[in-house]
């Protein structure tokens, strides 16, 4: 595996993380996770907004221009030969003692490193199995920041419950998944969360919503319920790894057939169609 540390291509035996790195002591800093299909990353640009944005919303200076950041992308993409998988991407604000101030003199220090892994194509057939977790997370989750303590546990949570996603409701208002966004059918309708603060922006959710008004499918961004999530038709999840993955069953009742639904259906082929795969 070669890592990416700042602007040099490493082996990873030679990456090391410096002690009072603010990533590893504070969790600030920001990442993204960008998908590879072809050897091609997709939806770079829109990565590298986000990637901006969150930069910006917690003030702090990214190391290289756009161009230079996609050049080194780019390189080391080539140099794992990566195919079929995804980019790691984390930017943090430097080295530094520890105070919990910003630091007066800081460079942020830039790691990123390929992984090799296939769509997961039996979840998008089968579906998953999700539980409902009340989101305890802090107030801008619309920042992709590495403080991730209250998806860790919300993920733990699902996977102790013999299920694959947490869905998290604040005061019984549905927010997203753990690591997704969460999407409901009622009567052919999408219902989502809308793009504020109390959820990720996902690259994903955008590129569904897109695909969703091209096949002629009614789409309302407002904020949904607990008790609309379990009397939904439909539920599915969308990430960068998983792409469009149907919700068969909530805290362990059956989403409306207990089958994927027809949207969701229609939705993964059109998805399928725009990164010019098929199953
Ligand atoms: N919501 C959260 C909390 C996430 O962590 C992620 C991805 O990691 C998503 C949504 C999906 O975002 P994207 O489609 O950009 O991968």
């Amino acid at each position: 595996m070669t890592i990416l540390f700042n602007d040099q291509l490493i082996a990873r035996d030679e990456a090391r993380v410096d002690v009072e790195d603010r990533g590893y002591q504070f969790g600030d800093g920001v990442y993204e996770v960008i998908r590879v299909y072809g050897g091609h990353p997709f939806c770079l640009e829109e990565h590298l907004d986000r990637l901006e944005r969150s930069a910006r919303e917690i003030r702090m200076p990214l190391p290289y221009s756009r161009e230079k950041t996609e050049h080194l992308l780019l390189q080391l993409i080539e140099a794992d030969h990566l195919k079929e998988g995804y980019l790691y991407v984390q930017i943090t604000r430097g080295v530094a003692p520890r105070d919990h101030a910003f630091p007066s003199k800081s460079e942020p220090v830039l790691t990123a490193y390929a992984v090799e892994s296939q769509r997961p194509t039996d979840l998008m057939k089968n579906g998953i199995r999700a539980i409902t977790q009340e989101d305890i997370r802090w107030l801008r989750c619309d920042i992709k920041s590495l403080n991730l303590l209250g998806a860790v546990l919300a993920k733990q949570a699902a996977v102790d419950a013999g299920a694959q996603e947490a869905i998290l409701h604040r005061n019984g208002t549905v927010t997203e998944g753990s690591a997704t966004n969460v999407f409901i059918v009622k009567d052919n309708t999408l219902w989502t969360h809308p793009a504020n603060h109390l959820i990720l922006h996902g690259i994903t959710r955008a590129v569904t919503l897109k695909l969703a008004e091209k096949e002629g499918i009614p789409v309302r961004e407002e904020a949904f319920s607990l008790e609309d999530l379990r009397s939904a038709d439909e539920v599915f999840i969308t990430s960068t790894t998983k792409e469009i993955v149907p919700v068969v069953a909530v805290d362990g009742i059956p989403v409306g057939t207990g089958q994927p639904g027809l949207v969701t259906r229609k939705l993964q082929q059109a998805f399928e169609q725009k990164i010019g795969v098929s199953v």
